[in-house]
């Protein structure tokens, strides 16, 4: 992981003479919104949460939508995040900023040798499916063919404005919520680590900022639990639920909203 990963980083400088056009600029954003989504909506809230159901073959088009993100494969994903919420803060949190360092937080853990392999005792539910095991040895053919696909499209333009500096982008949005969203923002409920909300990274990752709703409540497939906590992640699963690809949508009940509070909210504003 850190060989490519740094490449990609080196490979930015390549913007400078490479022209930018309106194609891939366009591109940039698309797969910035998609590829967010397959982290948000796909590894997180249903690998590693479960917050919903689905299909088979529309499972498997989540995880690879998320591979194509380039951050590894979905059981490694969720079997670390399932580690977090297990130890969140504590010493053997993967990534926690207050026990280790920002930087490790951030980005290290991931890079180091210490978090390379699946916990697979953390996912034993997603075991039984060979095309998400083979998804997760190969996880990085989604992102490749999207690279092509950027190519194809648009040249070294799409290549590099449009596939390169959306990775770069994505990996920097996700990996705010393991550092800063333990370290900076407001906490809503009282839970056992420093999980807070903040409405920038909740709009810069799709509705992950309202981190402290989440260590609350993890089963939720919503994180944002009012009205102006936007949570475009959910809108879009609600979004597929209309058109019948995902269903049973977990939702936290009212005793759940009301419990372990630290302000003075009328738990009746939650959003329904
Ligand atoms: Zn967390
Ligand atoms: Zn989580």
């Amino acid at each position: 992981m850190v060989v490519p990963f740094v490449f990609l980083h080196l490979a930015l400088i390549s913007l400078v003479w490479i022209p930018c056009t309106t194609t891939s600029l366009c591109l940039c954003a698309g797969l910035y919104f998609v590829r967010m989504f397959g982290i948000t909506g796909a590894y997180h809230r249903y690998f590693a949460h479960r917050a919903y159901k689905t299909s088979r073959p529309f499972q498997f088009i989540l995880a690879w939508i998320g591979s194509s993100s380039m951050q590894k494969g979905p059981l490694w994903w969720a079997s670390h995040h399932r580690d977090h919420h297990r130890h969140s803060d504590t010493e053997i949190d993967p990534h926690s900023p207050h026990t280790t360092s920002f930087w490790w937080s951030h980005v290290g853990w991931i890079l180091g040798n210490d978090y390379q392999q699946i916990v697979w005792k953390n996912i034993p539910d997603f075991k039984k499916y060979p095309e998400l095991l083979w998804l997760d040895q190969f996880h990085w053919v989604p992102g490749l063919v999207t690279a092509a696909i950027c190519y194809m499209i648009d040249g070294f333009s799409g290549l590099t404005w449009g596939f390169l500096l959306s990775t770069i982008l994505l990996y920097h949005g996700t990996f705010t919520i393991n550092s800063l969203c333990h370290l900076w923002g407001n906490r809503r409920f009282k839970t056992t680590d420093d999980s807070r909300n903040s409405l920038v990274l909740a709009l810069v990752t799709l509705g992950e900022g309202w981190h402290n709703n989440h260590h609350h409540y993890q089963g939720s497939v919503n994180q944002g639990f009012y009205w102006w906590e936007i949570d475009i992640s959910y809108c879009i699963l609600l979004g597929m639920s209309k058109l019948g690809l995902v269903w049973d949508l977990r939702k936290p009940s009212e005793r759940a909203l009301n419990s372990c509070r630290l302000d003075n909210l009328s738990p009746s504003q939650a959003s329904t």
